[in-house]
């Protein structure tokens, strides 16, 4: 079985680009991608807000067996498991938006307590982390992104300190749900006094 079902070529390149990249600089972090990304498909337009965005979706275990040789291959890599790719198939994915999806899949639980913010930034944080110390993101990247993504955004309401992927690192201070919060350039989040 092919893991990746993308079709155009520029597309495949990317994430080529990025399985070489891990393999040569992350040895182990790829061997672990490799064990669980199980298929890299195409996400639909829609979903894919203008090709910033992917999806990472864990795969619930097919059987108790399949958990049993999980545990017994993984047992310390708390809170991951296999998953399923999906990524814009066409000339606008990059291997900025691949290298987060990756680091998507690969973050743990600790990985999002250690994060310590709201819990849906705290995902998108650790996915860039990764990401970045993989070497394939950079702050700069993520700020450009940010700025992209606000020009698309069409709901005005949450103003100008996040979108879908979250605050910026080492962006502004914002509320949420009368906390407020910052991103700090370690990926973690840092809480006001309020
Ligand atoms: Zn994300």
């Amino acid at each position: 079985m092919k893991r990746c079902e993308l079709q155009n070529p520029s597309a495949r390149n990317a994430v080529a680009a990025v399985w070489r990249h891990l393999r040569a600089h992350f040895p182990a972090d790829a061997r672990f991608l490799a064990a669980i990304v199980k298929r890299i498909v195409p996400v639909a337009e829609a979903d894919a807000e203008g090709g910033d965005c992917g999806q990472w979706l864990d795969d619930a275990f097919l059987s108790l067996a399949e958990q049993i040789a999980w545990y017994e291959r993984f047992g310390d890599e708390h809170g991951r498991g296999y998953g399923t790719m999906k990524l814009l198939d066409s000339d606008a994915l990059s291997t900025l938006v691949v290298a987060h999806e990756m680091g998507h899949a690969f973050t743990s639980d600790e990985d999002l307590d250690d994060r310590g913010g709201p819990d849906e930034w705290n995902s998108e944080a650790a996915a860039d982390m990764h990401a970045v110390r993989w070497g394939l993101l950079t702050l700069e990247d993520i700020r450009h992104r940010f700025l992209r993504n606000l020009g698309e955004q069409e709901d005005e309401t949450c103003g100008a300190a996040w979108t879908h992927h979250g605050p910026v690192p080492g962006g502004d201070w914002f509320e949420d749900a009368g906390v407020r919060w910052r991103l700090g350039e370690d990926f973690v989040f840092e809480r006001g006094d309020s």
